[in-house]
């Protein structure tokens, strides 16, 4: 453990609040610096695996969402019209040692806030700048303010300014199609949606549906839909989609389906873009976390996952570096890597539960808080899915 390093967090995101409670676990200073003046209540839920929650345990973030989550029985993949089961994993919290639970995306922004001093997080901070000396990072933001820290943590989202001002702007592919999502009170659907989460497979789209809190008084969906290259925009959490098209876009799925959409006061809408895995994720003293590192397509539900997997990886390098905060984003780099790189692949592909899976356990029996770390002058191969024994 190293407590007199600094490490500036750029993005109050899951990923950002994540990893500055995890090197604050290790009493490692962390400050955060967000671009927005207040946290928004974005209108979405959010998938959190065991994986995920193993970490969000060690950081004090789970009870809150116990509270509040809706707990779903299991992964539920069903034929887009006969409804027929095509792969059912049942997730009882024994099976990966932590639970799965779905929630409002802001729940889990509120409990990532939670754990993280109100004094360590300062909004408004545009980071516009970087600079790098031998021992130090100065970092400068829009509002004219500056600071300087030992090193920085680059969290801030899949449209990353530090990730442009070190590698130059990236080329993301238009996959062909968009995504719709809303969520709002079930009680406008009128009929109960079981106990899992569920993905409806149709032939060129699809759409996952579960509630977001243990009562069930909310219903969200995400649903995938080809359409022309001319609709492409940059992702955005606030662009709106038109209800009436979307209905028509799945008029011949499921009675379930179709209940939840037609009773859906109004949807958000964005293209789906392809990012492959970086070559290199940082340079010496600045290093890239989350949606910056590893962006991804949202199919497999793991892209905020891994940033806070990330998180608990950054921190135990951090701790364990001696003060050596550029090997220690290194060796972070090397265990990451493999593992997001491959989850990016199969969230690409889409294909993640809709069959019979032989092995899931690498993904949701991954403990970040426990997997070996090769040390960085070792091979590393595989190490990221061993949990030690
Ligand atoms: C519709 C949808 C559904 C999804 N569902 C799931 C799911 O079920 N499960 C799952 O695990 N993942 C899901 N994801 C993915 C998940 O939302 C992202 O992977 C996750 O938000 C990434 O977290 P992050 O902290 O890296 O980035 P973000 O959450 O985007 O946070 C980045 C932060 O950085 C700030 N920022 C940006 N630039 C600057 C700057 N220059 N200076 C200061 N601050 C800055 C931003 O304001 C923001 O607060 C979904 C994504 C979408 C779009």
């Amino acid at each position: 453990m190293n407590g007199r390093l600094s490490i500036a967090v750029i993005g109050a995101g899951m990923g950002g609040l994540a990893a500055a409670a995890a090197l604050r676990k290790f009493g490692i200073e962390a400050r955060v610096y967000e671009q927005a003046p207040k946290f928004a209540r974005v209108g979405a839920g959010i998938q959190m695996m065991p994986n995920s929650m193993k970490v969000l345990r060690g950081i004090g973030a789970e009870p809150p969402l116990r509270n509040i989550a809706f707990e779903p029985y299991s992964h539920l993949n069903r034929v887009w019209d006969t409804g027929e089961v095509t792969n059912e994993l049942p997730m009882p919290e024994s099976l990966f040692g932590a639970p799965y639970l779905c929630m409002h995306r802001a729940d889990l922004h509120d409990a990532l806030a939670s754990v993280v001093p109100q004094d360590v997080v300062s909004l408004s901070r545009k980071l516009i700048g970087l600079k790098q000396s031998a021992n130090s990072v100065s970092l400068s933001f829009a509002d004219g303010s500056s600071a300087q820290a030992d090193a920085v943590v680059a969290a801030d989202g899949v449209h990353s300014t530090v990730r442009e001002m070190l590698f130059g702007p990236e080329n993301p592919v238009y996959n062909g199609h968009v995504a719709y999502r809303a969520v709002f009170p079930s009680a406008l659907v009128g009929r109960d949606l079981g106990r899992s989460r569920t993905k409806w497979w149709g032939k060129d789209r699809h759409i996952v549906i579960y509630y977001t809190t243990r009562t069930k008084g909310d219903v969200y969906f995400i649903a995938s839909v080809p359409e022309p290259v001319e609709w492409m925009t940059k992702e955005s959490w606030s662009a709106k989609g038109s209800v009436r098209e979307l209905c028509d876009a799945y008029a011949g799925f499921h009675p379930d389906v179709r209940a939840v959409l037609e009773a859906c006061p109004e949807c958000h809408k964005w293209a789906i873009l392809i990012r492959e895995p970086l070559l290199r994720w940082g340079e010496r003293r600045v290093v890239l976390l989350g949606d910056a590192a590893h962006p991804m397509t949202p199919y497999m539900a793991q892209g905020g996952a891994t940033a806070i997997e990330d998180a608990a990886i950054l921190a135990r390098c951090v701790a364990d570096c001696g003060g050596d905060v550029g090997t220690a984003f290194r060796r972070y780099e090397a265990h990451r890597k493999p593992r997001t790189s491959r989850i990016q692949a199969i969230s690409k592909a889409n294909t993640w539960l809709r069959g019979p899976e032989t092995d899931t356990r690498w993904l949701y029996g991954y403990d970040a808080w426990n997997a070996l770390l090769a040390e960085l002058s070792l091979p590393s191969a595989n190490s990221n899915e061993e949990a030690r024994p």
